[in-house]
């Protein structure tokens, strides 16, 4: 079962894998079949914007009006004295790191669990900074010569920290003058819509950033709020490397956070329970997230082995090998087809993702469970799972 000789090894064959998952996405909709694609990640990448407004973004006079108003509605969303819209979170994580950090400084990160986003350690590497992850706060503690500590707020797999960590983690960090930095990329929404819970900036972190396609209808970007004199470091060392999010993202952003409705992700909390009691009837594997059910690696792993004795592939090829089935084969999008390189592999279907209203949850059930089925027959055979991976023929 844990085989070295793994099918999706690097970053390369994730981006070969990913190029893979949007050729099928592609000729799905190229064929216009009777079956379309239903996505269930959770990331929209919405672009809603009006024909005037795209007309303005020709002008100077548009960009310099959404800058404005990013700033107003940022603020009503994330808090904070100052807003920062970027080109991703991963973007604005890297910015705030190469602003606020130096070779051979201590980061430390609270995260309600493992994985962190790679984004974070990646920097870390690249400023040649020392970094350290939590989960236990009896071992979290703070460092001589610590520069940043970060909290995540919600996790890749929607595990989401809970308000009194967070104090106690701030008020560790302020009593050092140590900004704290909050990775709060589902979490601005998951976090106060459903377990309502304060905005970053409101629970006294220095800055906080949110994905704007993440439980809203937003385009991909990182979207920051925070202290003003923080907000401008940040803000001109993203101008020195590019990392900025561009005036028609911008534009979408702003149209985004004016569409967004708390109610809508609480609306989805009873299909997830519709979901996952059927799912439960029939599997081990299946946990609740706050607006969906997921799998994680390990526990696929088990479930199949409870099945099969036969499957020689990694934790990460199967959850790969099941993701790339569930979008070939019944036309759901989850995040590990289609994720960037180092992301959870973790499978997730979130029911507040516009599609789930597109399928009854019996069907999306039949779905998961034909795929998880196909799945157990195909694993044995290293070279079939290869080639689904990668979409060859
Ligand atoms: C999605 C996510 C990110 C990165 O967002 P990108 O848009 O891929 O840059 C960072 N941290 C967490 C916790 C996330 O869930």
């Amino acid at each position: 079962m844990f085989c070295d000789n793994m099918i999706v090894e690097n970053s390369l064959d994730e981006l070969k894998k990913r190029e893979a998952a949007y050729k099928i996405i592609k000729d799905n909709i190229e064929s216009k079949g009777e079956d379309p694609l239903y996505d269930l990640t959770g990331l929209s990448g919405g672009f809603l914007a009006s024909g005037d407004e795209l007309n303005l973004l020709q002008t100077y006079i548009g960009p310099a009006i959404f800058e404005d108003k990013i700033q107003e509605i940022g603020k009503k969303h994330m808090g904070g004295e100052k807003i920062c819209p970027l080109n991703r979170t991963s973007s604005g994580i890297l910015a705030t790191i190469l602003a606020l950090v130096k070779k051979g400084d201590n980061v430390v990160h609270f995260l309600k669990s493992h994985p962190a986003h790679p984004s974070i350690i990646r920097a870390c590497d690249l400023v040649g900074a020392n970094y350290s992850e939590y989960i236990d706060l009896d071992e979290f503690n703070i460092p001589q010569n610590t520069s940043l500590v970060i909290i995540t707020g919600s996790t890749m797999d929607h595990q989401v920290l809970d308000e009194e960590s967070f104090k106690i983690i701030i008020n560790a960090a302020h009593e050092r003058n140590i900004p704290v930095f909050v990775d709060d990329a589902s979490g601005a929404r998951l976090r106060t819509a459903i377990f309502n819970q304060k905005p970053a900036c409101d629970l006294g972190a220095d800055l906080a950033i949110t994905s704007t396609d993440k439980l809203m209808k937003g385009p991909r970007g990182g979207l920051m709020a925070g202290r003003e004199d923080l907000i401008n470091k940040v803000k001109a060392k993203s101008n020195e490397f590019g990392l900025e999010a561009q005036a028609p993202i911008i534009l979408a952003m702003i149209n985004a956070l004016e569409d967004y409705d708390p109610e809508n992700l609480r609306a989805s909390i009873s299909k997830r329970d519709e979901l996952f009691d059927l799912l439960d009837k029939s599997y081990n594997m299946f946990e609740t997230t706050p607006t969906g059910v997921m799998v994680s690696k390990e526990s696929l792993t088990e479930e199949v082995k409870s099945k099969t004795d036969d499957c020689n592939l990694s934790l990460t090829d199967l959850s790969f090998l099941w993701s790339m089935i569930l979008l070939k084969e019944e036309h759901i999008i989850t995040i590990p087809a289609v994720s960037m390189p180092g992301a959870s592999v973790t499978i997730r279907f979130d029911l507040s993702a516009n599609d789930s209203d597109k399928l009854e949850i019996s069907e999306i059930f039949n779905r998961i469970d034909k795929s998880f089925k196909t799945l157990i027959k195909v694993c044995a055979d290293e070279d079939t799972s290869r080639k689904i991976i990668y979409n060859e023929e």
